[in-house]
This record gives C-alpha cells, structure tokens and sequence, in this order.
C-alpha cells in the first residue's frame, strides 16, 4: 500500500457483486421472476449508485429504494431503469417522484390520495405498488381494510397499480410456519385485486424467500443481502462478500513486558511485543464492543486488537513480527484470506451482518471500487 495507504477505506468489489446479482437474477429467471436490486440505505452501505449501476448490467431491470430520496438519488445519476420506493412520509414531494418516474408503495387509502394529487399536479399518471400486510405487522394495508383499497386504487384514473406486494417476517427461518400463511394472505388479497377489476404484478420474495423459495418468486423478487454476498439462509451459493474493510498502520513500537495499552489500561503486555497503531476506530465503524475481542489481518497474520478500541485507532500485538508501519491491516473482508467477516462481527456483537455493512455508511471512509469494467468516479 505504501505512500497511497488509506487511513481507513472500504474496498467494494464491483466484479463479485456483479456475479452475486447474476447468480440471484439465474435463480428468479428459472421461474420467470424479474430481479429487484435493492440498494435503499446507500446500498447497504456500499454506494447505492455505484451498485445500482453494476446490478444492471448483471441482470437486474429493477432497483428498490426506501424513500423517494433515495430513489431521486439514482435518477439524479441518470439512472432510468424502474425504481420502488416504498417507505415514505405523508409530506414527501410525491409530484417529484412521480415526475421523475419512480413507482411509489401505497398502504392506505390516505397514501393514495396523496399520490393521485400528485399525479394530477404534474399532469401525470402515478405508478404505483398497493402494499398488504400479511402478517410482518408493520407497513403494509390491513386485510380488512384491503378491498376498500384496492376498489379505490381501481377507481382513481390517476394512478396505474402495477403491483402488488408484501413482505415475509421470517423468510430466512426455512420451513417457519409464517411464510405460508403470509403466502395465503397474499394470495387472497391477489384475488381481491382481481375482483376490483386490477391486473397487477405480484412480488413477495426477499433474498432468503428468493433462495429458498421459488413458489413465492411471483413476477418479481427483491434481493439485498444477498448481492453483497452475505447469504442470509444456509442453503450453499456461490456468494461473495463485496465489502473488505481495511486501514493501515501508522505506527509501531516496541513494549516492553508490564505496560498497558490503551484507555483505561485494560491491556497489559504479558512479555516484550511490538505494538501496531492501526488508524481505524468506532468513528470509522469498528464496534467498540469489540475491544479485546477482535482479530485483524496484519501481513498475511490474523493477529489480537488489544485493549480499547479508540475513536480514531486501535492498537495490534505483534508479538516479535516484523510489522512495517505502512503495511495493510484488513478488519474483515470476504474471508478468502482468512480475515474476520461481516458475519463473524455481527457473530460477536450480537446482531447481523446487514447491520454490520450498512453501519460502514461513514463520511470519513474512502470508498474504493475494484473490479470495474470502465472507471466509475466514486
Ligand atoms: C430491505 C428489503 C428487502 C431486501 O431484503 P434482503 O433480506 O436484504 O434481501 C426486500 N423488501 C423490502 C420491503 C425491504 O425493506
């Protein structure tokens, strides 16, 4: 690394998050599904343009953002592909969302009003994806309430239903008895829709669902986690993780036996070492949780984070090795050097890995993209 080491930087794989998507969009294509890239919360952290971008030219023809925000985000980078947007507040500028092309979810009829008003604002027609809750309880219409709403969206000229859809509460727990009674639920509200006189597309399946389940692919399914390459079901695929989070050393010293390291001296040297200062700290993500818990990837050796993880750094023992200050340190990566992983951190911290790779969302991490076909400015 050298002179152009990063203090703390995120290498995205562009190349295995390609493959990632084509291995997902093969899976959905086997049963005539279309493939959804989400890339809402800044592509779980990875740059939601940059993958955007990537996942369609693997094979992806629609993107999923959470909010019109993020959706205008794309379309602000020339993206013109269909975009989902689909959890919004009541005061979002629909107008600009429909104006810019995005589909838009809508629960209640209150969403649908909204969003017809906006339509008509611009002189458009709103696409829009009426949403059922079949049983996650969170966004999504009431079935009771359902047949209201679909003969009101099938009533209102101002909006196009292209789709309806849901989403499952424990799609990655394979067998859970849930997942087919959501399924049950959204085939009823699919027949309700019928009624009302719509044709909408269907889409239900998140990346677990999207491995695990092809009987609820429908037309459409939506897959974040897993074009990271973080496999939320253990069903073997051939994923790879795309974010390598690393940083490097700024500094080494020897210690001698006896001497504490860090704030509040948790860490005493058991013998003479080398300390290695590596400029990474909770600033730049890595959990302070992890303090005198966590290995990292120093030359080739998985070697012990000592004492308190600080804001800007933290320390590495060494022991006699020969550590040039300068030198890469990997956090976690893919694993195929034998690095820590997402997982292994969300393992250790007591969450999962989604958090772990959206959490790298940080001002102060470099961003770098490898694997790319043409340069793609960052
Ligand atoms: C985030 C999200 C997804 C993607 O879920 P993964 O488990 O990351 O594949 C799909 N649908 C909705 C509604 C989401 O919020």
């Amino acid at each position: 690394m050298a002179a152009s080491t990063p203090r703390a930087e995120l290498v995205i794989d562009l190349a295995a998050f390609r493959r990632n998507v084509a291995v997902l969009a093969g899976l959905a294509d086997r049963t005539g599904a279309a493939t959804m890239a989400v890339v809402k919360a800044d592509g779980y952290g990875h740059g939601a343009v940059d993958m955007a971008r990537a996942a369609l030219t693997a094979g992806a023809t629609w993107l999923g953002a959470c909010s019109l925000a993020e959706a205008l985000v794309l379309r602000e980078a020339g993206i013109t592909a269909r975009v989902l947007s689909w959890l919004d507040l009541p005061g979002e500028d629909f107008a600009a969302g429909v104006a810019a092309d995005v589909d838009i979810s809508v629960a209640s009829p209150r969403m649908l009003r909204t969003v017809a008003e906006a339509a008509r604002a611009v002189g458009g027609r709103a696409r829009i994806h009426l949403k059922i809750d079949t049983g996650l309880s969170r966004n999504g219409c009431q079935p009771a309430d359902w047949p209201a709403l679909v003969a009101e969206a099938a009533d209102t000229p101002d909006v196009q239903v292209v789709a309806i859809w849901s989403h499952l509460a424990c799609a990655d727990e394979i067998g859970h008895p849930s997942i087919s009674l959501q399924a049950e639920r959204f085939d009823l509200a699919y027949r309700q829709a019928l009624a009302a006189g719509l044709r909408p597309l269907r889409h239900l399946a998140n990346s677990a669902a999207l491995i695990t389940r092809p009987d609820l692919h429908f037309d459409l399914v939506r897959t974040g986690i897993a074009t990271y390459g973080l496999n939320p079901v253990h069903v073997p695929l051939d994923l790879k993780p795309v974010m390598t989070f690393r940083a490097g050393v700024a500094l080494t010293k020897r210690l001698p036996a006896g001497e504490s390291v860090s704030y509040g001296l948790t860490w005493t040297t058991p013998r003479d070492t080398t300390i290695a200062l590596v400029t990474a700290g909770y600033a730049d993500g890595v959990p302070r949780s992890l303090s005198g818990r966590m290995e990292v990837l120093v030359a080739g050796r998985l070697l012990p984070v000592v004492g308190r993880v600080c804001m800007d750094q933290i320390m590495v023992d060494c022991g006699d090795l020969d550590v040039r200050e300068g030198a890469e340190v990997v956090l976690f990566g893919p694993g195929d050097r034998g690095e820590p992983t997402a997982r292994d951190w969300a393992d250790k911290t007591g969450t999962i890995d989604y958090e772990i790779v959206t959490g790298m969302h940080r001002p102060r991490l470099r961003r770098t993209y490898v694997g790319v076909p043409e340069l793609v400015e960052t």
